[in-house]
């Protein structure tokens, strides 16, 4: 394998240094390095490879939506290094064999880590219990366990998962959604959705199962990940149990940091426009606010992009026959710039431990999320923030394009990825 040397990046987005990468790993930083190829960074940002908690791939099942190989090339050109893949799979990712065919896939498309996410339930039926020990014990090592789609409702069901999980230091990660609060519902209950005659979906749905599922973490003293936080009120109940010292952690998608439930009754794509139709459902501008400044306190540990690939012919159509779920993978890293870094909530280095070292932690996924230095993997964005393009998801890598932000004009381009020093992308395209 030849050497990489990377001139002049801005770690951190710090003061720029070179990078020397050699055999995958990061063989020096400093200045004046060479190597047997160089990749000129002047004015880049490099941060560690970025690393989502929370993506659907679709693949076994719905390869008419998405597929491990086009959900990895997505995942490399918005800077990704390592993905988990959502369980809700068909067949459902319940057992070591599904678990592994996903594994193996990533490993055979080759431009980011696949880890898959093993369901709680069989079939994500919400009565059994998987096998979570094979899956965790299986060549795919998962570490991470969801129904996420759905809510583990029961009590009884979620307390014996958060047991089970720590035998192997896994994590239970909770789709927080009370069935019964959200029947029918289309959209975020409110003004909004009284005016527009849509059901609502209350806040306290999210909220109750949250305050449940941090009571129970703590009652055995397991780690509980909380997907998604979409309310004030989900903060404010991570912020209470974190300060009690319980093992919570909680996500939040780029697209909750920036877009509201105003935009279904007017948008530039007009009303009742199912691209904005997602779970949990876009909230108000006061929620958006405390999510951002949730986010850069550390009350919520990362973001996670929620990367929900849907055909067309399940997204144009009527608001409520439509798909719920957004793209997020080639996208999430230019919103998060313009929600966070901004207006000034977070710089990069924030950036770095929100989109990559905290949600490797979280999943105990090793050789991710590690600091540029010596000795470290060399899983490596370079970002350029200086940029700004009208976002067109006809270029996509995605096999799908319901992203909410066609036409929008957003800051910032991956302009390179390195997985394990092998470049997956190079000035902005797929290697
Ligand atoms: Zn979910």
């Amino acid at each position: 394998m030849k050497s990489i040397v990377i001139k002049d990046a801005k770690i951190l987005g710090g003061a720029p240094a070179d990078i020397l990468i050699r055999d995958g790993l990061i063989a020096e930083v400093g200045h004046g390095l060479s190597g047997d190829e160089t990749v000129g960074a002047r004015g880049l940002v490099a941060l560690p490879g970025l690393v989502d908690l929370h993506t659907h791939l679709r693949e076994p099942g719905r390869e008419d939506a998405e597929t491990v190989e086009t959900g990895t090339r997505a995942a490399a050109l918005g800077g990704y290094t390592a993905v988990h893949a959502m369980a809700n799979t068909e067949p459902v990712a319940d057992t070591a064999g599904v678990v592994e065919q996903v594994w193996r896939l990533g490993q055979e498309a080759g431009r980011c880590d696949v880890r898959p996410v093993g369901a709680v339930t069989v079939g994500l039926g919400g009565e059994r219990l998987a096998e979570l020990g094979a899956m965790a014990d299986s060549a795919a090592r998962v570490r991470v366990f969801s129904d996420d789609g759905r809510c583990v409702s029961d009590a009884v069901l979620m307390r014996r998962a958060l047991e089970y999980v720590k035998a192997f230091d896994g994590v239970v990660a909770q789709h927080a959604q009370e069935p019964r609060l959200t029947e029918g519902a289309q959209m975020n209950e409110g003004a909004v959705s009284g005016r527009l005659g849509l059901t609502g979906w209350p806040a306290v749905a999210e909220e109750a199962i949250i305050a449940r599922d941090c009571l129970l973490a703590a009652h055995v003293g397991s780690r509980l990940h909380v997907c998604h936080l979409s309310t004030q009120g989900s903060v404010e109940i991570v912020r209470w149990a974190k300060s009690k010292g319980w093992d919570v952690t909680a996500e939040v998608t780029p697209h909750h940091l920036l877009l509201t439930d105003d935009l279904v009754e007017d948008s530039p794509v007009g009303s009742y426009n199912p691209i904005y139709k997602v779970n949990p459902p876009l909230r108000t501008h006061a929620d958006v606010r405390a999510l951002r400044e949730a986010l850069a306190d550390g009350t919520i540990d990362c973001v996670a992009t929620d990367h929900a690939p849907h055909p067309v012919e399940d997204k144009e159509t009527e608001w409520a026959a439509a798909a719920m779920g957004m793209i997020g993978l080639e996208t999430a890293l230019s919103v998060v710039q313009e929600a966070m870094v901004e207006t000034g909530l977070l710089d990069w280095a924030g950036v770095a431990e929100r989109m990559s070292c905290a949600p490797a932690r979280i999943g105990r996924l090793e050789g991710h999320g590690r600091p540029i230095e010596a000795g470290a993997p060399a899983n490596i964005t370079l970002y350029d923030p200086s940029a700004r393009a009208e976002v067109d998801p006809a270029g996509y890598a995605s096999k799908s394009r319901n992203t909410p932000y066609q036409g929008r004009t957003l800051p910032g381009r991956v302009v390179a990825t390195f997985l394990r020093g092998r470049p997956t992308v190079l000035d902005g395209k797929l290697t």
